[in-house]
Parts: C-alpha cells; sequence; structure tokens
C-alpha cells in the first residue's frame, strides 16, 4: 500500500491527497508505548499512536538534548579530548564522560519505561523518510 499508484482506493479516503488517506497500511510499534503496542498509521509515515506520545517522545528528547549539546560538540570537536590544546583535551575528556553517563542513563530509564530503542527509533525514523539513510 505503500505504492502511489494505488493510493487512489475509494474506502480510504478518495479526497485526500497520497499520503493522507486513512487506513490501508500495516500496523506499527508506537515508540513511546510500553513494548512497542503496535497502531493503525493513518497516515504513511505517522510515527506515534497518538498527539500525546508525540509529545511525550519529543519534548523528553528536547530535554536531554539541551543537556547533550555542548558535551556531544565538545566531545566530537576534540575527537573525545585526542586533539588541541591541553585544556581543550581536558574538557574534551570530561565532555566524553558526561556524555556516556548520561546517555546511559536515559537509555536504562528508557528501557525501564519499556519504550523503543533509540536504534529502532532511528530505523523507522529513515524507514518513514525522517532521517537521511
Ligand atoms: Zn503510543
Amino acid at each position: 500500500m505503500n505504492d502511489p499508484l494505488l493510493q487512489g482506493c475509494p474506502e480510504t479516503g478518495h479526497n485526500r491527497p497520497p499520503g493522507q488517506q486513512a487506513g490501508g497500511w500495516p500496523p506499527r510499534a508506537c515508540p513511546e508505548c510500553p513494548g512497542g503496542k503496535l497502531f493503525e498509521p493513518k497516515v504513511v509515515n505517522q510515527l506515534f499512536c497518538c498527539p500525546e506520545h508525540t509529545a511525550a517522545w519529543n519534548n523528553r528528547a528536547t530535554k536531554r538534548g539541551r543537556v547533550l549539546t555542548s558535551y556531544s560538540m565538545v566531545a566530537a570537536i576534540t575527537r573525545n579530548g585526542t586533539r588541541g590544546t591541553p585544556e581543550r583535551r581536558a574538557a574534551g575528556k570530561a565532555a566524553c564522560r558526561a556524555q556516556h553517563r548520561l546517555i546511559q542513563r536515559w537509555r536504562d530509564e528508557d528501557r525501564e519505561a519499556r519504550r523503543m530503542e533509540w536504534a529502532d527509533y532511528m530505523s523507522l525514523r529513515i524507514q518513514l523518510g525522517f532521517d537521511p539513510a
């Protein structure tokens, strides 16, 4: 049903533009639902089962990103503390450790809540065309 040529089917809503039709796509796992509960996508690239779960996932990711950005930038730019002046290398090593600690903690929190694994979430985003492969 992902073939755009097959999307004119009246029972799935012929007045909607392609990609906006209700139903017809196989059930997929919601990243936010505990245990990846399956839902029926209403649009071809629907990631989450409901707007509340979209907001919950994105708000948490935004909050984490605010903390992670500077650590991630410094770790990458200093190649985990192996490039630059001694001060920059020290900052890079500290950033690298902080980044790993935070990511492990968040991964554990997500597993505890039985959310989708991040690599699976990214894979889903690539499949649905949100991120470059
Ligand atoms: Zn959900």
